[in-house]
Parts: structure tokens; sequence; C-alpha cells
């Protein structure tokens, strides 16, 4: 048997529902900005390995520049050791021509060093560049599903609203009354079912008397504790 308010159980069902729904709506923008956020990332990632790629690349340059000069230097030292007039002279030319290979052999060192990194950063960017384009697929699929998911809810949504706006006036203006001020008070959830003689939302017990008259549900009974409108369901096995 219906109750009185059979329409206000529907009302409420579906008010939380339409709510779930808004909720899930609510929560996409952030989903997708978490996607974005991801897909740049990845891309960064590729992004420093390439930056890092070319200051090896100009550091590499500067060192090739200077170890140019000290090779030029050091010809022109060994040309003036045939000028040289004094043993002190020459001496101290070939001091100067030991530091300056001394100089050549450290910097060729540092080349090798950077072209041997180059290799590796290389490497990395093409690591990152594959990373990078694998997430992307990934990425732009979970947004598909969400995009999916987002039309899907806003189509529920609408027929939410839909079903409350025909519900609406099928409901006594008293009844609809009671519920608004009801939901201001508790958050949206006027209704309690009572199941094993406790009301669902407070778990206080309901009185014996009190379940007969829910059973019966010919009028609206609100929890003495919590003060919802009560209806009987039965205890599902
Ligand atoms: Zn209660």
């Amino acid at each position: 048997m219906e109750t009185e308010f059979a329409n206000l159980i529907k009302l409420q069902k579906l008010d939380i529902e339409i709510r779930n729904t808004s909720v899930l709506l609510d929560d996409i923008p952030h989903q997708i900005n978490e996607i974005d956020k991801k897909s740049e990332e990845s891309l960064q990632i590729v992004q420093t390995a390439k930056d890092n790629f070319s200051q090896n690349q100009k550091k590499r340059r500067n060192l090739e520049s200077e170890l140019q000069d000290i090779k030029e230097k050091t010809e022109k030292y060994k040309r003036q050791l045939n000028e040289v007039k004094t043993n002190k002279e020459y001496s101290s030319l070939l001091k100067e021509i030991d530091d300056t290979n001394a100089k050549i052999d450290s910097l060729e060192e540092e080349i090798i060093g950077e072209m041997l990194s180059a290799d590796d950063i290389e490497k990395e960017i093409k690591a990152a560049s594959k990373k990078a384009e694998e997430v992307q697929v990934e990425l732009s699929r979970k947004k598909e599903v969400i995009f999916q998911e987002k039309n899907k809810a806003e189509k529920k949504l609408n027929d939410l609203e839909a079903e409350r706006e025909e519900l609406i006036p099928k409901i006594p203006s008293d009844q609809m009354k009671l519920y608004k001020q009801i939901s201001k008070t508790k958050n949206g959830i006027v209704l309690s079912p009572v199941t094993e003689e406790f009301c669902t939302m407070c778990h206080m017990r309901v009185r014996p008397q009190m379940v007969n008259e829910l059973i019966a549900g010919t009028q609206i009974t609100t929890c003495e504790n919590c003060g919802r409108i009560l209806y009987y369901v039965k205890k599902s096995d």
C-alpha cells in the first residue's frame, strides 16, 4: 500500500540523486585540470632535457673556442723559441709551452666529457619524448572517458530535473512546505526510512506505537530526535 506521502519519498530520492549527480559534474573541471597538469609535466620533462642539450652544446662550443685560442698561443710560443737570445728567455718560454699544453690536455678532456654527456642527454630526450607521447595518448583517452561521463551525467541531471518538475504538482502544498523547512536545517536529507524500529538517519529507537503508525502510513510522522519525516521500510532478508 502506498503511503499518503509516497510522492514525498520519491522527491527525496530524486533530490538526493540530483545532488549526487551535481557533485559528480562539479568535480569534472578539476579532473580535466589534473589531466592537463600531468600532460604539461610530461612535456616539461622533454623541454628540460632539450634545454640541457642546448646548454651542453653551448658549453662545448666555448671550450672548443678556448682550446683554439690556447693552441694558437702555443704555436706562437714555439715560433718564439727560435728567436730568443738568452737561456733564461728560452726556459721561460718552455715553461709557458708546458703550461699551455697542460691546459690543452685538460680542455680536451673537458670537451670529451661534454660529448659523452651530450650522448646521455640525447638518450634522455628520446626516452622522455617517447614517454610523453604515451602519456598524451593515455591522458586523451582518460579525457574522452571523462567527457562521456560528463555527457551522461548532464543528460541524467536533465531527466531528473524534468521528473522533479512533474512530481512537484502532485505533492500537497503543506507537505511541500514541511519538506522545504526540514531540508534547510537537515542539509537536504528530509526523510528517514525506519527499519527494525530505528530512524536510519539518527539511529534513535522509534516507539512501537509510532512504528504501527508508520506501517499504516496514513499521516506524516517526524522523528522525535532528529525531526525528519519517517517512513517505514520492510527489512529485506
Ligand atoms: Zn531521527
